[in-house]
């Protein structure tokens, strides 16, 4: 992509209503625009990178068997009704709203209520079961605390997964697998050294719930951590009997703010049993389907992920989830030698490689070379009359201070091997 092209531009000064660094970096910066309290937008440089933190979601749930659906926002009182979970007495989140014959409507805050009913559809036999069903959509919940950027939105994206299956121990399995998966996204989003899996309230055959919880001051839980056992559990739910059960103590436990960035649950047969989700099982016994829900707030990632990854000067993007993996910049003024960075430009691109073309004229090098470090990309090229005239691109990675010259046929090795790192 051309930047003389991209409609965005970088701001120079900090939003002034925004508390949390990854807002205003990725405000600053042109990834997201705010639209009012707790409701974002997404911009070419951000949605780019949305898309690929759910891609990576997608894939490591369609790893472990995971069926992609898409559920309606909308949502039919009847069966929330059922589950006791249509009154604002008992939700007090709910966006509604009255249609033109006067009944309502709700926007969905999650999707136990009508992935249930779906499932009553397709589900009769044992061996209809198990399944892993999930999907990559919007929620809505009035939420009244919105401080935390996109990480805590009033529309959000969510993963939900929602898990059946015929018995606890086969119920047990999905949930190990999951855990496993959610495990290998925040590796692969550059924030597994940070999140730790924590226990929390709320299980149904265990006495706990899970929480993926990345330790940050941005954070508005608080967790208790176990560094060794690389464990932490949730300051709602420390007490000396839960520490006694997990085999900690006190002592060696250390309390940080931390980001909720995951959730998995047993739902047992709550949902089930209210919605009329029944199997027969191998002895002709009818049985309510055990479940699970399990969700990943992608957006809220995407900030924990800036939270984590920032310096002074800008984001630091991992490269598996940056917008582009390099940020070439030309410094040509002439024509002769913008025909070169224009070539290298090309190069880049042939070899599938996403790049960031910063063809701005008469922008200095100095606020190229600051909003290249603002936005973030992991690799910077620099092309210039000096560098060209001895053959070579500058270059540079976000990450780190030193500066490099490689030959043009170096280039793309140079990157690849950057991108790539062999292990
Ligand atoms: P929290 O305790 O932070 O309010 P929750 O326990 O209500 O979250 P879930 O209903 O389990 O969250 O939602 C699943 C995931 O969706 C969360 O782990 C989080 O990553 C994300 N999420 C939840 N609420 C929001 C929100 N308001 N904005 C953005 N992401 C959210
Ligand atoms: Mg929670």
């Amino acid at each position: 992509m051309r930047q003389s092209q991209l409609f965005t531009r970088t701001k120079k000064d900090l939003p002034k209503d925004e508390v949390s660094a990854s807002a205003q970096k990725l405000l600053q910066a042109g990834f997201i625009h705010k639209e009012m309290a707790g409701v974002y937008s997404y911009l070419p440089l951000g949605l780019r990178v949305l898309v690929k933190i759910c891609q990576i979601i997608r894939e490591e749930m369609n790893q472990i068997g995971g069926q992609e659906i898409e559920l309606s926002a909308l949502q039919d009182p009847e069966i929330w009704q059922k589950t006791k979970r249509w009154p604002d007495e008992t939700v007090d989140i709910w966006f509604k709203t009255r249609l033109k014959n006067n009944t309502e409507v709700g926007l969905g805050f999650t999707h136990e209520e009508p992935i249930t009913r779906l499932m009553t559809s397709y589900v009769q036999s044992y061996r209809d079961l198990p399944r892993l069903i999930y999907q990559i959509q919007t929620k809505f919940r009035n939420e009244a605390r919105a401080k935390s950027g996109i990480m805590r939105c009033r529309e959000f994206l969510m993963k939900d997964l929602y898990s059946f299956a015929r018995t606890e121990a086969e119920h047990g399995e999905q949930y190990e697998k999951v855990k496993n998966a959610y495990t290998k996204i925040w590796q692969r989003v550059g924030i597994g050294d940070s999140t730790y899996l924590t226990f929390a309230s709320g299980g149904v055959f265990a006495k706990y719930s899970h929480e993926f919880q990345t330790v940050s001051e941005a954070g508005e839980d608080r967790i208790y951590l176990d560094r060794e056992k690389g464990i932490a559990i949730n300051k709602e739910v420390l007490t000396d009997a839960v520490m006694n059960d997990l085999g900690v103590t006190k002592k060696n436990l250390v309390e940080r703010r931390a980001i909720e960035v995951g959730n998995i649950f047993s739902l047992g047969t709550r949902f089930s049993e209210s919605l009329g989700l029944v199997y027969t099982a191998e002895d002709g016994a009818r049985q309510p389907v055990i479940m699970g829900s399990y969700g990943i707030g992608p957006g809220r990632l995407l900030g924990t992920i800036v939270e984590l990854r920032h310096d002074q000067r800008g984001i630091i993007w991992p490269a598996s989830v940056a917008p582009f993996a390099v940020h070439l910049i030309s410094l040509c003024q002439e024509e002769a030698d913008e025909k070169q960075a224009e070539k290298i430009y090309e190069t880049l691109q042939q070899e599938n490689i996403e790049v960031l073309y910063d063809d701005r004229p008469d922008v200095r090098a100095g606020e190229k070379f600051a909003d290249s470090d603002l936005i973030g990309i992991p690799i910077r090229a620099v092309v210039s009359p000096k560098t060209l005239a001895k053959g070579m691109v500058e270059v540079k990675e976000r990450n780190s201070d030193k500066v490099s010259m490689v030959s043009m046929s170096e280039l793309v090795p140079w990157i690849s091997n950057r991108l790539n790192p062999k292990p």
